[in-house]
Parts: structure tokens; C-alpha cells; sequence
């Protein structure tokens, strides 16, 4: 379902958790809940990823090349993959850090949609590997089957925005999907286009409603009828609506 603000006719998130707020001119609008379990959302922070990567390349400027890292065949259990995908990372990258002189890294889980859950390793690096990487990646703890190509900015954050959004039914509650090197660079700050208020945790309706009612002068009953004609036109739950 598209949202669309009544007032603006502007679309503000189609996320179906119905979080919303009013702005800074009283209007009431939807919010994103920035979850990866959320159908619309987990697309929205794949694509912020992506934009992210594909940013740091262009940057850079540099030849960018792209492993793609297994597991071992003997692995079936999706949530023990989880945790050796986790520690053969960590002793991958050391090892680079040790043999480069830096490393620049972005490295994304893709959930293998053949191999039951079972999940990949991508990197994008501007390096090559210091080492066949075949060998080095069984040395970390992953499966033989490795590989190392050369990649565009722009397949990268393809990628990226694919693989990141996928749903993982089996992945550990806060598992990084994506991991950048520190160094990697951040995208430049922007400005919202609009302020908005959201309510405070265990904040009662109508203290939120007086706390918006200062900022916005406009009236608390008249924010409340447009917090409840919001609710009802978009058969969201009126639970905040109850006060
Ligand atoms: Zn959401």
C-alpha cells in the first residue's frame, strides 16, 4: 500500500508498521521503522548500503576487486554457518591486515538460496588478495571454493542492494549483514526536508500531543483530530489514539 501524505500528496514510507509522527507544520506522516525483518524496510537499508559502497569506490578511484567466499560443504545448519561465516571473517581479515598495507573493505552476506540458508561472503576490497586465495580462505576457515574478480562501482552496489535485502529466516538476531573497513567513507550528511516529532517511549498521547502543540502552535485537540482521522483513514491501530 502506497502512504501518501493527505496534506503534501508527498509519499513518506510505505512501511507497514504504521510508526508515525507529526512535523514540524502539524501534519501527521509515516515513518520507517529501519528494521531488516521489515519487508519494506530491509530495501530501503539495502539500497542506503549500496549508495554507501558504491560511494567509497567512486571516491577512491581505485581498481576494485570482488571475492566471493563459501563455506565448507560439510556445513548444513544455517545458524552454525552463521558463526564460522563470523570467525573466518575476523581471522581473514587480519590476515590482510597484517600482509597490506591497509585494507579497505566492504564485505555484505548473500543467504545462498541453493544451499538451504547457508550463507556467502562477498568482499569488495581494492586489493588484490595477498595470497592464491583459494588457499587463503580455507586457511580462515572457509571452504575451498573462493574466487577473486574485478568489479565496477556500480555492479558492487548492485550487489550490495541484492544480497543485503534478502530475507534471512535463520540469521542470529543483530547480525551485521554488512561490514566496512573504518576507513571506508561515510556518505555526506543531508538535510531532512522536514522536521518531525516522534512520539517518546511510554510518552502518553496527550503529553505528546502538548510537547508537538509547542513546537507547532497549533492547537492539541486539533492535532488530536488529525492524529485519529489518520488513524482511522489508514486502519492503523489507535492504541496511541486511546489516551
Ligand atoms: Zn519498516
Amino acid at each position: 500500500m502506497r502512504v501518501i501524505n493527505r496534506d503534501t500528496g508527498e509519499i513518506i514510507s510505505e512501511c507497514p508498521t504504521g510508526i508515525r509522527a507529526f512535523n514540524d507544520a502539524g501534519q501527521v506522516v509515516r515513518l520507517s521503522c529501519n528494521q531488516w525483518k521489515c519487508p519494506y524496510c530491509s530495501h530501503v537499508l539495502a539500497w542506503r548500503w549500496s549508495c554507501r559502497v558504491r560511494y567509497g569506490i567512486d571516491l577512491w578511484n581505485l581498481d576494485t576487486f570482488h571475492w566471493t567466499l563459501t563455506l565448507p560443504g560439510e556445513i548444513y545448519s544455517s545458524n552454525f554457518a552463521f558463526k564460522v561465516l563470523k570467525s573466518a571473517w575476523d581471522n581473514l581479515r587480519k590476515q590482510c591486515q597484517r600482509k597490506l598495507p591497509y585494507f579497505h573493505y566492504a564485505s555484505f552476506v548473500e543467504i545462498h538460496p541453493h544451499r538451504s540458508g547457508i550463507a556467502h561472503l562477498h568482499v569488495v576490497t581494492m586489493h588484490w588478495c595477498p595470497g592464491r586465495i583459494k588457499d587463503f580462505a580455507h586457511h580462515a576457515g572457509f571452504g575451498y571454493e573462493a574466487t577473486e574478480t574485478t568489479i565496477s562501482g556500480m555492479r558492487a552496489a548492485l550487489y550490495v542492494a541484492k544480497y543485503t535485502s534478502k530475507q534471512g529466516q535463520g540469521m542470529p538476531r543483530r547480525f551485521r549483514r554488512v561490514r566496512l573497513s573504518q576507513s571506508w567513507p561515510k556518505l555526506p550528511k543531508t538535510v531532512p526536508e522536514m522536521r518531525v516529532f516522534p512520539p517518546l517511549p511510554r510518552e502518553s498521547i496527550w503529553d505528546y500531543l502538548v510537547r508537538v502543540s509547542m513546537e507547532t502552535d497549533i492547537a492539541p485537540n486539533v492535532l488530536r483530530e488529525r492524529w485519529m482521522d489518520y488513524t482511522q483513514d489508514y486502519n492503523l491501530s489507535s492504541e496511541e489514539g486511546d489516551d
